[in-house]
């Protein structure tokens, strides 16, 4: 296996541990050079803190879950120094997660697919989009998908990833 299918298929395991009844979204913190996984995580609550204890409504949700994205970046930066760290994401990140990955010193973004809830289209997509343009850290979509990747994709909630296998 090459290793980007290797870090996105990381992303995609992981992600198969959030609860989340809608989307199960995750993230792996690299390094390319070093072929090495630094962190990885998925959306759900704080530690502590069960799934069952928190809203599964929209948009209240959104107010107790840390994204998988941050949860993949403070676990790498619980193993630094990091040397070039990249992301792997399943989605397009936000614009929160985007500015911390920026903060955090990661190089560059490899995510699977576009964001599909409406509260992630609009203002938030476009605002990642302009951090990049003033960042220059580079936001890359993933094209190195095989039969495997989309195996492990078909088993995650969230149905704009399945759209993916009836189009390539
Ligand atoms: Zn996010």
């Amino acid at each position: 296996m090459n290793l980007s299918k290797y870090f996105m298929s990381a992303a995609i395991l992981v992600a198969q541990n959030s609860k989340d009844p809608n989307t199960q979204v995750g993230a792996a913190a690299v390094s390319e050079e070093d072929r090495r996984i630094y962190g990885t995580g998925y959306n759900c609550p704080p530690f502590g803190i069960p799934d069952s204890a928190v809203p599964a409504q929209k948009p209240q949700k959104y107010y107790y879950t840390i994204h998988a994205e941050i949860n993949a970046i403070l676990a790498a930066m619980a193993s630094a120094p990091l040397n070039n760290p990249i992301l792997y994401c399943t989605l397009f990140p936000c614009h929160e997660c985007y500015k911390l990955a920026i903060q955090a010193g990661i190089k560059k973004i490899i995510y699977f697919a576009e964001v599909a809830g409406e509260t992630w289209k609009g203002e938030s997509r476009e605002t990642t989009l302009k951090l990049q343009e003033l960042s220059k850290v580079p936001i890359i979509q993933f094209t190195d998908a095989d039969d495997a990747v989309y195996d492990l994709l078909q088993h995650l909630r969230g149905i704009h990833y399945n759209t993916y296998r009836s189009i390539r």
